[in-house]
């Protein structure tokens, strides 16, 4: 998901991607995948493929390089791990999920979080200079703007478990080091017992509406699903802000709301048709 797609402009092949990998991340959950394997894959197939703002579509800060974010959350357990602008790294999820299980952290920043992957033999960018590309809808234009993007996955498996996952290059010509909200566990991502949660939109503003945990605590407090995801988007947009939301529930509903002018999303599930969309 991109919160930021611009009316206009062509996304048929971000919607072919989408639908090709919801539909394998749906064959991974009815073969009985966790959700957890299934966040992190979607995620680590968004971040390679270059379509997105993560991973290899990353646009660099405001000292000329790429710096990502990305976290993970296992819901029964509520295990979790996040890198925070870390360079160089082909998955920044995959090195979020090593952070939640090989070490007793939760999250990893910078030059830590680097050696830690390299110590660790995750995938490592041979040539950042030239590795990054432009996204799908993205033009070199774009770059000088306070444009943005990222991917993430929610999930419910077999087993009733949920997972969550999210990362992102960040907000277009940041400041070197800022991080936005997509690896703070319970802004940018969330996982319980009873809601998978990963959110899209301008960082500081999702930070400062409580984001992901606010939604999680509306919904144990009884508010509907969608109810509390409106809740939390208009608090966002009343600070200033846009941003999208992904989320599914232990009973299986998914809502997929944004208050920008379009997000790109697909979600299927048992019984429900196959959705993929950029806008309305
Ligand atoms: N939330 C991300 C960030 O602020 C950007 C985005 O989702 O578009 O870094």
């Amino acid at each position: 998901m991109v919160p930021g797609p611009v009316p206009g402009r062509d996304y048929a092949t971000t919607e072919a991607h989408l639908r090709r990998l919801v539909l394998t991340c749906e064959q991974r959950l009815v073969a009985g995948d966790k959700a957890l394997d299934v966040v992190e894959f979607a995620v680590a197939e968004l971040e390679s493929c270059g379509l997105y703002v993560a991973g290899k579509g990353s646009a660099p800060n405001s000292a000329g390089y790429v710096e990502l974010d990305a976290s993970i959350m296992h819901g029964p357990t509520r295990a979790a791990g996040a890198v925070v602008a870390v360079v160089n790294v082909v998955n920044p999820v995959r090195v979020a999920r090593g952070v939640m299980q090989k070490t007793s952290h939760v999250m990893l920043a910078g030059v830590g979080a680097l050696n830690f992957a390299r110590e660790h033999g995750f995938e490592i960018i041979a040539d950042a200079a030239n590795y990054y590309v432009l996204p799908v809808g993205v033009t070199a234009d774009d770059i000088t703007e306070q444009k943005h993007g990222t991917v993430g996955a929610v999930a419910l498996d077999r087993s009733g478990e949920l997972a969550a996952a999210t990362s992102t290059g960040g907000t277009f010509m940041k400041l070197e080091g800022r991080v936005g909200d997509t690896p703070m566990i319970g802004a940018g991502t969330w996982a319980d017992d009873d809601i998978a949660i990963s959110c899209t939109g301008t960082g500081e503003h999702i930070i400062r509406s409580g984001g992901a945990i606010a939604i999680a605590h509306l919904f144990r407090a009884g508010a509907s699903l969608q109810a509390a995801c409106d809740e939390v988007l208009a608090e966002i947009k009343r600070l200033g802000g846009d941003a999208g939301i992904i989320a599914v529930t232990s009973s299986g509903e998914i809502v997929m709301p944004y208050n920008s002018d379009g997000m790109k999303r697909a979600a299927v599930g048992s019984g429900r048709p196959l959705v993929v969309a950029t806008f309305e």
